[in-house]
């Protein structure tokens, strides 16, 4: 399985120059790093390819994008609005549409802090999901539970409220006339974020992380029976120290990265530890 690694960059940087210095670090560090793997590359010793996605804020989503257009680097939104997919009286949001034209091809939804900050429910994030197959964005979906929930064991029981969205998705006319095989399995993402790893410096173990993962599949796996093997995220405070450990389990599929996005050094070592 193909490895993802995405940045969310947040409401940061605060200036379209300190943006243009960020993207351009970033891409030109993968440029290296892609020509050191092709240089390294054998027939018999194939690095394992790392997707790399960034996800600006919306208002640097068209020069991010531009930036993007000739490297290998993909570029999200990260949030569109639950309202239309298209265009309407819905002030201070951006659509499905809107950001697809701006060049993001995905969309993060359902982040932690949007779940808090905006009262984020899953009929909202399920509206948003909708409008983002409409637009052919894949989705990126943030579940996980916060430290109260996680002190009192309910993990598994949250992220499966969390999961009842992607089931209601597939009941949804847009899923269905979709290949589930396919375009609906490329289209999406799950994250798996404990909120109380986000931006704290603590992080789960990996053989938790590696529990809950394989149970989010084998969940996924039980609401259709022709959905494959969707991608499942880490996000939670990784950075260039402990990727590797991430990286080394089969049922972690790569990272959603905050903090550490923001510097091109250490958001490149996150992407070569699950390269
Ligand atoms: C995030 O916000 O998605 C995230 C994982 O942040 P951080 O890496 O800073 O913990």
């Amino acid at each position: 399985m193909q490895a993802w690694v995405i940045g969310n960059w947040k409401q940061n940087p605060a200036t379209k120059r300190e943006v243009e210095t960020l993207v351009t670090e970033i891409v030109t560090a993968n440029n290296e790093r892609s020509v050191n793997n092709s240089n390294t590359d054998s027939s018999h010793d194939k690095a394992k390819t790392c997707q790399l996605m960034l996800a600006p804020s919306c208002i640097h989503l068209s020069a991010v994008s531009s930036r993007l257009q000739d490297s290998s680097i993909l570029c999200a939104a990260q949030d569109i609005s639950a309202h239309s997919a298209t265009v309407g009286a819905y002030t201070g949001d951006c659509s499905a549409q809107q950001v697809a034209d701006a060049g993001a091809t995905w969309t993060i939804l359902g982040h932690s802090e949007r779940r808090q900050y905006h009262q984020e429910s899953n009929e909202i994030l399920l509206a948003k999901l909708v409008c983002a197959l409409e637009q052919k964005l894949g989705a990126v979906l943030c579940i996980g539970e916060t430290q109260a929930q996680y002190d009192a064991r309910d993990t598994i029981k949250v992220i499966d409220e969390q999961l009842q969205v992607v089931k209601q998705l597939l009941a949804q006319p847009i899923a269905k006339s979709m290949d589930l095989d396919h375009t609906l399995a490329e289209q999406l993402i799950i994250a798996y974020e404990p909120v109380w790893a986000i931006g704290t410096g603590k992080v789960p173990t990996v053989s938790e992380v590696s529990a809950t993962h394989k149970h989010i599949k084998e969940q996924l796996a039980s609401f259709a029976s022709k959905l494959p093997a969707i991608t499942v995220l880490y996000g939670g405070s990784v950075n260039a120290d402990n990727a590797d450990s991430f990286a080394a389990s089969p049922v972690i599929d790569g990272a959603l990265v905050g903090g550490a996005s923001l510097k091109a050094e250490s958001f490149l070592a996150i992407a070569k530890a699950f390269s």
